[in-house]
């Protein structure tokens, strides 16, 4: 399950009954959205052929600056497709970083080949590449087909692909690109999803911009998207009758919902905006406070998706989870980062790369709302709130 979902939090220690919940990254929507899905449902095409699925596809992939792009019904859908077409597969290996939401390590799964994990960061929660490069050899050395490195823009910030490219690119390796959290976000002027030789978004309903469920894959490789186009559609042979050479899936977006992604889209900068505005502020107010610090901060190109502050306790006086329970005490969301994919009793038996720093950071962080639905009054709130509780923990 999702670690950010929108159950309203419960007011709890005997406090005033809470009116106006505030979540972490609640959707983002309104009559802009509700005109585009009324206008596709009244034009009554409902299949992936429809007008809507193909447009929607298009100002993605001319919004990014990519060749290729294909609407899906889930990230997780776009993360398996662009993972078969690399040629994961039983017998070769994934490395995936472990400080990441589930579906990423799942789609490997699907596919048959072996998920490896490898540790992160400390400033950004973002493969750790000196890491990676150790791994690599130690997988080539024991014979190991590594078919692809699965790097995740966590938080909506771009991995170190000036170091990571080479590194991969030097090995034979493809880069595939999880990019859920990171659309709109760039890097050295290129987007987020198009780093890799295919990319990944999600549109399900916490991420920066939603058609309620949903997802996309992109690549400048004309012939991978058409293979994952073909995968998507149940590998239907185009002849006129029902012909399939290969085990296809049932992965197409609605076009209805690709309406609501082009509303969505449209609005992608400003929301991209409100959520940076955020962080701002997260940040000025974190700024005096010993011990604490935004983690990857500093980023002017990232689309600021969700903001987390990182607490030593040592330094701080008092731990994220000190935090988290006053919050919820005023009705606010908050949420720790990902527990990391080797902790998962699922995945605890994998091979890992570790250092220690993703286990920190689950341990030491917390997401805070980040939406750019948030008003003005709920921003004031959430800020106010933790000032009352830095007052008592100086
Ligand atoms: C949200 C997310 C996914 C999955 O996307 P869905 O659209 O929910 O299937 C994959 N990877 C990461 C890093 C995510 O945050």
């Amino acid at each position: 399950m999702d670690l950010i979902h929108h159950r309203p939090p419960e007011a709890r220690g005997g406090g005033p009954a809470v009116t106006d919940p505030v979540f972490l990254s609640p959707p983002d929507v309104g009559e802009l959205e509700e005109s585009y899905l009324l206008r596709a449902f009244r034009a009554g095409r409902f299949d992936p052929e429809g007008p809507e699925l193909g447009a929607f596809e298009r100002e993605v992939a001319a919004r990014v600056g990519v060749g290729h792009a294909l609407g899906l019904s889930s990230g997780t859908a776009a993360l398996h497709l662009a993972l078969l077409t690399v040629g994961a597969g039983p017998g070769s290996v994934v490395v995936v970083p472990t400080l990441t939401f589930a579906a990423t390590a799942n789609a490997v799964t699907y596919t048959g080949a072996e998920p490896v994990f490898v540790d992160c960061d400390a400033a950004t929660g973002n493969l750790d590449v000196d890491l990676l490069s150790d791994l690599l050899g130690r997988l080539a050395e024991a014979g190991r087909r590594v078919a692809a490195v699965l790097s995740v823009d966590i938080n909506g910030r771009c991995a170190d692909y000036d170091r990571l490219l080479p590194l991969c690119a030097s090995t034979g390796v493809p880069v595939v690109e999880d990019a859920a959290q990171a659309l709109g976000s760039t890097y050295r002027g290129r987007h987020a999803g198009t780093l890799g030789r295919v990319g990944i978004y999600s549109f399900s309903h916490n991420k920066v911009m939603t058609t309620s469920a949903g997802g996309m894959l992109v690549s400048d490789d004309a012939a991978l998207v058409a293979r994952a186009r073909h995968l998507a559609t149940q590998a239907r042979e185009p002849v006129p009758h029902y012909e399939h050479r290969d085990v296809g899936y049932n992965y197409r977006l609605s076009t209805l919902l690709a309406a609501l992604g082009r509303a969505q889209l449209s609005r992608l900068d400003a929301m991209i905006a409100r959520r940076r505005a955020l962080r701002d502020r997260y940040a000025q107010l974190f700024a005096a406070v010993p011990g604490t610090r935004i983690l990857g901060a500093g980023d002017q190109g990232s689309n600021c998706w969700l903001t987390s502050v990182v607490v030593e306790p040592e330094r701080a006086g008092w731990q994220a989870g000190q935090l988290a329970e006053h919050l919820v005490t005023r009705g606010v969301e908050s949420r720790p980062m990902w527990k990391p994919m080797h902790r998962q009793p699922v995945y605890a038996d994998q091979p890992a790369a570790l250092t220690g720093v993703a286990d920190r950071l689950f341990a030491s962080s917390l997401s805070l709302p980040s939406g750019s639905a948030l008003t003005g009054d709920q921003v004031d709130r959430v800020l106010t709130t933790i000032s009352e509780f830095l007052q008592e923990h100086r």
